[in-house]
């Protein structure tokens, strides 16, 4: 029998800060190609043109080559496959989504998004799946041609069975039924001519030849679209496997509200790469115990984990993220695997070097009297959370409920800052004050603190630009905590009319409105 290469893929979209959940991901594509001698690829997802940004390809890119995982084809390195990055396959595409057309799998809608609207109201309002069905017209080429030609904006969609269940495979969860009428007619080609994730990605799937798909849960739901798409083709569906999503400590579904979910934080805050790949690895798989014992070892390297791996012991029992335990997994790492020099040494990968401090002495010189001034000055840059008071977030004019609503508002309008530096950082703020109706200089105080810990230190948007944007962002996460824990914890229902407020005066309308919700940014968007 003849055995294909096993060649598995990580495919984010660049659409935010690298998501723990991608490097979680991505690890166990990467261990269960190389357990197999096969090939592991990234693929960039970007056919979301409004929210995908070369920033964040370039932080995803950067992120998972930190964490110690790298590729055998991509966009940065290439390969037979190529291109890797969708938005330069629109063709491709294109001319897949004809043959479906012409096989009769897919048809021209040209339903308005008002028809679409009325539509899903009265689905909702008899009770049934929302899903669209087609009823506005399914158009063939020949049919749909004089609409075409005089430029009614249209979408190409794909057809679903009304009726029945469509089984799926899955080498974890075993068959999966999903009722055919949860499963709409799913746009494949999109008004402006692009396609959506689904279609992308099952295309590039085939043609890049990846044998299993290994991804999160919440693509369950789009697995029967795709199995249409590779049947509508006459291709063979890869093998689908679907990891447990990451969870809080209070087993909600991972998310950077309660928990840091970008690696660059991560990084920023110290901890050490192969110390966070191990603890990935924990989420859902165990290291097999040696004869005799009864647990296997916690901390364990990637050659060892590669060499150990088996897919099939994979738990679906959703696995805890749990920051405490990463901190206890990782001083171990500090403390057993270096000694004093070699500490040292990754100390100064980290930020102890004259990157860093050649960055960071332009802004204390003008403030600095002794040497002995300048740890003091620059030690919030190497910290994670700052010492403060969280009395000295309170201002003369901004009371405890004021701070904590203008750094909850801060952190949304800096989630959408990119690129981050110290010129977008301050457009971004002093918008802020323009809009409040604030004096720039009466809002800086709270900041100053949340950011630097003191009221007064080295310039904020410098300061902000050197600690990057997740960790900046954390520190507005731990000012509002300090806040909280004096009596200012913004109640859920505060939190709701602060979100109401702010989409109604900060977004244009119709944009950006998923990253308002905090967590919509997060890969995790039904897009792709
Ligand atoms: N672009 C999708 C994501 O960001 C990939 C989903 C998949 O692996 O099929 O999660």
């Amino acid at each position: 029998m003849h055995h294909p290469t096993i060649r598995t893929r990580i495919a984010p979209s660049p659409t935010g800060d690298p998501h723990i959940g991608t490097a979680y991901i991505a690890l166990f594509n990467y261990v269960f190609a190389r357990r197999h001698g096969g090939r592991f690829l990234l693929r960039i997802e970007d056919t979301d043109r409004v929210r995908s940004t070369p920033e964040s390809e370039r932080a995803i890119l950067a992120a998972l080559r930190w964490i110690g995982l790298a590729w055998d084809e991509g966009p940065d390195v290439g390969g037979p496959h190529g291109p890797y990055r969708q938005s330069e396959r629109t063709e491709i595409y294109r001319a897949h989504c004809e043959r479906l057309i012409d096989s009769g799998h897919a048809y021209y809608c040209f339903a308005t998004p008002e028809q679409l609207d009325a539509y899903r109201r009265e689905r909702l309002q008899a009770g049934k799946a929302t899903g669209y069905d087609g009823s506005f017209g399914m158009w063939t080429r020949a049919e749909a041609r004089a609409r075409i030609a005089a430029g009614d904006p249209h979408v190409i969609r794909l057809k679903a069975p009304a009726e029945g269940e469509c089984v799926i495979h899955d080498r974890l969860r075993g068959a999966i039924r999903i009722p055919w009428e949860n499963v709409d007619h799913q746009v494949l080609l999109k008004a402006d001519g692009h396609p959506t994730y689904h279609l992308a990605s099952v295309v590039d799937d085939h043609l890049m030849e990846i044998t299993h798909v290994i991804r999160g849960e919440e693509w369950i739901n789009s697995a029967p679209k795709h199995k249409l798409l590779y049947e509508a083709f006459g291709w063979e569906m890869p093998e689908l496997i679907h990891m447990p999503l990451l969870r809080n400590p209070d087993r909600s579904k991972l998310s950077k509200r309660k928990n840091p979910t970008s690696i660059d934080y991560y990084r920023q805050a110290g901890y050490l790469p192969e110390a966070l790949l191990n603890y990935l690895g924990l989420m859902a798989w165990t290291y097999p115990p040696a004869p005799g014992e009864t647990e296997g070892p916690e901390m364990f390297s990637l050659e060892e984990m590669i060499a150990a791996f088996d897919i099939d012991r994979v738990s679906l029992g959703g696995p805890i993220f749990d920051p405490r335990k990463l901190n206890w997994l990782n001083g171990r790492y500090l403390r057993e695997k270096h000694d004093p020099a070699a500490l040292l040494a990754r100390l100064r990968d980290w930020m102890l070097n004259d990157g860093v401090w050649l960055r960071a002495l332009p802004l204390v010189q003008p403030r600095a009297e002794k040497l002995s001034d300048v740890v003091p000055m620059t030690a919030f840059l190497f910290a994670d959370r700052p010492a403060y008071d969280p009395h000295s977030l309170i201002q003369k004019k901004l009371d405890g409920d004021a701070a904590a609503r203008l750094l909850r508002i801060a952190l949304w309008e800096l989630e959408r800052v990119t690129p981050w530096n110290k010129e977008t950082t301050k457009a971004a703020i002093s918008r802020i004050a323009q809009i409040e109706g604030l004096k720039l200089r009466e809002l800086m105080p709270v900041l100053f603190v949340a950011l630097t810990g003191a009221p007064a230190s080295l310039p904020l948007f410098d300061s902000m630009e050197i600690l990057g944007a997740a960790m900046s962002r954390r520190r507005l996460v731990y000012a509002l905590e300090a806040l909280g824990s004096i009596g200012h914890e913004l109640s859920s229902r505060q939190l709701k009319a602060i979100e109401q407020e702010y989409r109604e005066k900060y977004l244009e309308q119709g944009k950006g409105e998923t990253q308002a919700a905090g967590d919509g940014a997060d890969g995790s968007g039904a897009e792709g």
